[in-house]
């Protein structure tokens, strides 16, 4: 039930985990996430976002770039393999979503005839193979995968995505599900409310629906899902006092 996506030049484990518990109000049965630093990291565990640190104690925390999940499970019972975020079968590419892909039943079937396995319940887990399917026919790179894949699914979702060959890239997208994007300088924020960011900068950028946001250190390109590039409408946050 709320998202925490980091890119810039500190330690994303410390923001996301700050983050994730400024969105604890939300509800949530899990929390898990993802640091890419040469690797692609994955912690997640049911519980509370303090069960996931505890866990994660003694464990490689390094990278500058990753993402957090709070889970209210809507797809598969709450329980550590339903527990975001989710990866591709190459374990590159790693996916947190809130929301719910409707049909993902039907492409889970097609993807299981293309040979692929699941590891878990969730309908999230179908979007991320699904983008890796797209990429191994297509030769397409993430971006496109990702923007063909969103043209595929239905219902809502917020999601953000990062790949382990893809180090100063997170992409992010919405429909429907809460998001904002918190602009700082050569980094960048994404949380499903601003609580998350203030902290960090009051410049924020409110994705509209199906808009694709590429995030690298030092830029924001954001797309509609024919690849037609927009110009994000940037605001300053308001004080809340
Ligand atoms: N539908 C997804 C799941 O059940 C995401 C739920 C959420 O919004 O946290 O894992």
């Amino acid at each position: 039930c709320g998202i925490v996506g980091y890119i810039g030049h500190r330690n994303a484990w410390e923001i996301i985990i700050k983050g994730l518990k400024r969105l604890e109000y939300r509800g949530y049965d899990s929390a898990g996430v993802a640091l890419v630093n040469g690797n692609m990291n994955i912690y997640k565990k049911t519980g509370k976002v303090s069960d996931l640190e505890n866990f994660a104690d003694s464990a490689d925390l390094a990278g500058s770039l990753g993402m957090g999940h709070t889970r209210w499970a809507t797809h598969g019972e709450p329980s550590d393999r339903n527990a975001h975020p989710h990866l591709s079968r190459n374990q590159k590419l790693a996916i947190v979503h809130n929301g719910i892909i409707e049909n993902y039943a039907s492409i889970k079937e097609m993807l299981i005839q293309k040979g692929h396995t699941f590891t878990s319940d969730t309908d999230t887990e179908v979007l991320i193979k699904l983008i890796e399917q797209i990429q191994l026919e297509g030769e397409t790179d993430l971006r496109d995968a990702v923007r063909m894949a969103l043209t595929h699914v239905t219902g809502a979702f917020a999601i953000v995505i990062a790949s382990q060959e893809e180090p100063d890239l997170l992409i992010a997208a919405r429909k429907g599900s809460p998001m904002v994007i918190g602009i700082g300088e050569d980094e960048y924020f994404i949380a499903s409310d601003a609580s998350p960011i203030v902290e960090y900068t009051k410049q924020v950028y409110y994705p509209e629906d199906n808009v694709l946001v590429y995030l690298n250190r030092d830029q924001m390109e954001i797309r509609d899902l024919t690849n037609l590039e927009l110009t994000p409408y940037i605001q300053e946050l308001e004080l809340e006092l």
